[in-house]
Order: structure tokens, then C-alpha cells, then sequence
């Protein structure tokens, strides 16, 4: 019997991948109501990876994905293929005008709130290493006046890739082990035999053209649907009582070229950390809400396929912004305001410092805009496990209903730990990491 995966971002495509990986796979079906892949947070995410940056249920999660991450690129070549690399990261301060301009180190310590609290994830990064000179900082970062630059995180334990180059990657890998996908398709109900235990999902398109409904075999589901997630199980189980406590939190975001980030930045003490041969790093900055801006932006020189350099940068959330029925509908939801808003601090982050002039020059590439939910859940952490069958109405025997969401700003660097032990899970094995804590009920 097979497994229906609701969700082809990249928690759902992790778990088709090590899925697809196991000894005598079973047949896997990724469904997803969008045309297109990709149009999600999967496909617009900046995407810092770390390893131990998560509160004390997550870390055991965090560091197997992180090894999953380096293991992946060094063995398919992800320094090209997804861009691939350690990162070093900084915390930037700049100082209120005389104020100082030290790093506030959070009260709360390490811990995965400060999304919600509007602070910057530098906050709960751990902190290493000195003061960085400004004058010794990457050209990619504008010198910033009273701006304070603290290494916060090295190559070693931090790294980027491109997240839609590596969702794309496991995409191809899956097709190959012949995962089967199934675009503008959303399930609309459970199919259960004579005895009342799940044996399928009923599956209508969303193609406005082509009402058909189509039925699929399955002993098992795992709804992966990020900020969806909620409504997706709704659909599915309309009597539970069970509430999914994820949230849609948007997020717009801009990826830009710059004349002093052209070639890839070399790992000068040649650790060969994504087991290519060019030793290439990224850098990404964090910046808490200052003097130029109210938010925290953060940004991230990184390498998109074959080695192209560009700039991510985000942080500007929007609350307010309600989740649209299909994911590819995001991109008529484009704030051009907030748009406006992250060029001002692109410009102010990366832009042509002029001498004399108080406001630096746009010498900018535009590459992309951006906008995307994040599936923030209520306690902070990831929801990853089976829901048991009293929240149901059914039985599922040796199968289940599983969910795998609620990464909130994490999702790219839990992704592959959380595929691989949803994929563990849905065949009978232990975990390589402790998810105790991260149970659904
Ligand atoms: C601006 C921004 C920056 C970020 N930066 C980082 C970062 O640097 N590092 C990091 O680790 N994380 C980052 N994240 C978080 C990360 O992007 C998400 O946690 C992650 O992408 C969630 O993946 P997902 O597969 O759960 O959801 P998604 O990528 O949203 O995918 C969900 C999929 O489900 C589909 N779907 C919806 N409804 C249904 C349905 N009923 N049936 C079937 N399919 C359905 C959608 O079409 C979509 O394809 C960022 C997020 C944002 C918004």
C-alpha cells in the first residue's frame, strides 16, 4: 500500500526522498493544490542552515539536519548544484546616534520566539568570536557609520544554500526513484473500507477547467502542507476536535546582484566543507531594528547554481496578510511599499558608499522579488509525528495520519532531519533524532 504526501515543499519532498531511500520502498504519491511547485516559502526562503541555533526540544533535530545538509551536498555536488557552502555569519548593530551600539544578548537565551517578538534571529545565535573591525568585513557589506559587526556563527556550524535549487534537486532525485506527483490536486476525503479503517484519499483538481475527482490508495498520509497545513487536515477530518496550531506569517523579500559580490568568497583556511573543490563560503548578516530601520533585516550573500553570486534579503513580516487559497496566488499579494522598504535597506546594506554622501548609491541588480508564509506554530517548534486515531474517527491499523509542519523560520535547515525521520517513522523504525518533544497531541 503507498503513501500520499499532502505538500511538495520541502519538508514534503524530504520525506519522498529518504522515503524513496528505504529498504523496499513503498509507492509514494507527493499531492499538491498548486500548479506549480515552489511558489511557497520552500521556493522564497533565504536559506540559512545551522546547527545548533534551536531551543533544547529542536536540537537534536537541528544537528542531524544539519549533518544531512553537508552529507548531501558533499555527495551530489550541492556547492554547484543548490549553492552549497558554510557560512559565516555576522550580528550588525548600529548605534542610535550616541548611543552604543553593543549586541543586546537576549534574556531568553537560546530559543526560537524572537519571529514573533520582532527581534532578530542573532539573537539566540550563539555567540563567538570577537568584535569584527569594520574595515576587515567582506566589500558585499557596506561599511556602516557607528555600525557594529560581531561574529556570531562560522563556517564550521553555520552554512546556506539556495532553497529552491535544492527543493529542485530532491524533486529530480524522487522522480527518478519513481515518486509520483500530483500538481493542481487537493484531497477533499478519506476513503475507509467496510471496517472503518483508511485505505485512501479522495482527490479533486483545482484547475478551475478540469473538476475531476480521482481516488488514491494509501495506508498512509503525511500533510506537509506549511502554513496550509490547518486546512488541510480541516478538509480531511472536519468532526475532529483536534485544532493544528500553525499560523500563516508573511514575509516579503529581495534578491538583488552587486558589484562587489562577483565571484564566490574563498574559504581561506581551505576546509573542504561542501566536499567540492572550490572551498567556497557565503556570509549572511543580522541586523536588530536600529536607527535605518524598524524591523530586522537579515541578508545573505550566498551562491545560487554553478557558483552565480546574489544577495537575499528579508525580514519585513507582515502579520496581517491573510493566506491565499493556492500558493501561486501569493504573488498578486506583492506590497510594492514593503518592496520599497527592503530596497532602502539593501541599498543602506550593500549599496555604493559615496564619501561625503550621507546616503549610499543604488548600483543594485535586481533579481527577484518575494513574498511567502512562513507556517509559524503556536508553541515555537515543529509539529512532527502521528496523529493518534481518536482524533480521527478512523483507524488507521498499521499506517497513520502524520503530520510534518510548523518549522516556522527553520524550515529550510530542519528540512532534511524532519524527511528523514518522518520517513523512519512511516516505516516502522526508531529515529535518528530525539523528536519526543515534538509530538502532535
Ligand atoms: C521570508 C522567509 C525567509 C526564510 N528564511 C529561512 C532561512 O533562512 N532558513 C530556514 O531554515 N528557513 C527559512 N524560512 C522558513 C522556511 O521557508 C519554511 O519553514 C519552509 O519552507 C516550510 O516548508 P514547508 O514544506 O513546510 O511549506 P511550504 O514551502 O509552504 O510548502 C507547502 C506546500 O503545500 C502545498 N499545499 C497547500 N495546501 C495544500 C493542500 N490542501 N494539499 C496539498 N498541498 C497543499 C503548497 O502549494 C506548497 O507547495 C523562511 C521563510 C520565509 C517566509
Amino acid at each position: 500500500m503507498s503513501i500520499v504526501i499532502l505538500g511538495g515543499g520541502i519538508i514534503g519532498l524530504s520525506t519522498a526522498y529518504y522515503l524513496s531511500r528505504a529498504d523496499s520502498p513503498p509507492k509514494i504519491h507527493i499531492v499538491d493544490s498548486s500548479p506549480t511547485l515552489f511558489t511557497s516559502a520552500s521556493g522564497y526562503a533565504g536559506g540559512f542552515v545551522a546547527l545548533d541555533w534551536f531551543s533544547p526540544s529542536v536540537a537534536s533535530l537541528g544537528a542531524l539536519s544539519f549533518r544531512l545538509h553537508r552529507e548531501l551536498a558533499e555527495r551530489h555536488g550541492g556547492s554547484t548544484k543548490w549553492g552549497y557552502a558554510g557560512s559565516h555569519v555576522y550580528s550588525l548593530s548600529v548605534a542610535e546616534r550616541g548611543a552604543s551600539s553593543k549586541r543586546k544578548k537576549s534574556k531568553e537565551g537560546k530559543g526560537e520566539d524572537w519571529i514573533s517578538a520582532g527581534t532578530s534571529r542573532a539573537q539566540v545565535a550563539p555567540s563567538k568570536g570577537d568584535m569584527v573591525n569594520p574595515d576587515g568585513s567582506p566589500a558585499v557589506w557596506t561599511p556602516q557609520i557607528g555600525g557594529t559587526l560581531e561574529t556570531i556563527g562560522q563556517p564550521e556550524d553555520c552554512a546556506q544554500v539556495e532553497p529552491r535549487e535544492l527543493c529542485e534537486f530532491l524533486l529530480e532525485e524522487c522522480k527518478s526513484k519513481g515518486v509520483e506527483l500530483h500538481l493542481s490536486n487537493r484531497a477533499t476525503g478519506v476513503l475507509t473500507d467496510s471496517g472503518g479503517a483508511l485505505k485512501g484519499l479522495q482527490l479533486q483538481c483545482t484547475d478551475a477547467g478540469q473538476p475531476k475527482v480521482k481516488e488514491l490508495e494509501c495506508k498512509s498520509v503525511v500533510i506537509a502542507a506549511g502554513a496550509w497545513t490547518p486546512r488541510a487536515f480541516k478538509v480531511l477530518f472536519p468532526q475532529s476536535t483536534l485544532r493544528i496550531p500553525i499560523e500563516p506569517l508573511a514575509g516579503h523579500s529581495l534578491v538583488v546582484r552587486s558589484p562587489r559580490y562577483k565571484t564566490p568568497f574563498v574559504n581561506t583556511s581551505k576546509r573542504n566543507i561542501s566536499g567540492g573543490k572550490d572551498h567556497w563560503m557565503c556570509y549572511a548578516i543580522y541586523c536588530a531594528p536600529g536607527r535605518h530601520w524598524s524591523y530586522a533585516p537579515e541578508a545573505f550573500a550566498r551562491l545560487s547554481g554553478g557558483g552565480e553570486t546574489e544577495i537575499w534579503l528579508g525580514g519585513l513580516n507582515d502579520p496581517t496578510l491573510a493566506l491565499p487559497d493556492i500558493s501561486t496566488d501569493v504573488k498578486n499579494m506583492i506590497d510594492p511599499e514593503s518592496i520599497r522598504d527592503l530596497r532602502k535597506t539593501t541599498v543602506r546594506l550593500t549599496g555604493l558608499a559615496k564619501e561625503g554622501n550621507e546616503v549610499n548609491q543604488d548600483d543594485l541588480e535586481s533579481i527577484r522579488e518575494g513574498l511567502c508564509f512562513r507556517p509559524i506554530s503556536q508553541r515555537g517548534t515543529p509539529l512532527i509525528g502521528k496523529v493518534p486515531d481518536n482524533h480521527l474517527g478512523i483507524k488507521t491499523g498499521e499506517g497513520g495520519v502524520f503530520i510534518a509542519s510548523g518549522h516556522g523560520p527553520w524550515g529550510i535547515s530542519l528540512s532534511l532531519g524532519t524527511g528523514k525521520v518522518m520517513s523512519e517513522m512511516l516505516t516502522g523504525q526508531d529515529t535518528s533524532a530525539d523528536i519526543r518533544a515534538l509530538r502532535v497531541a
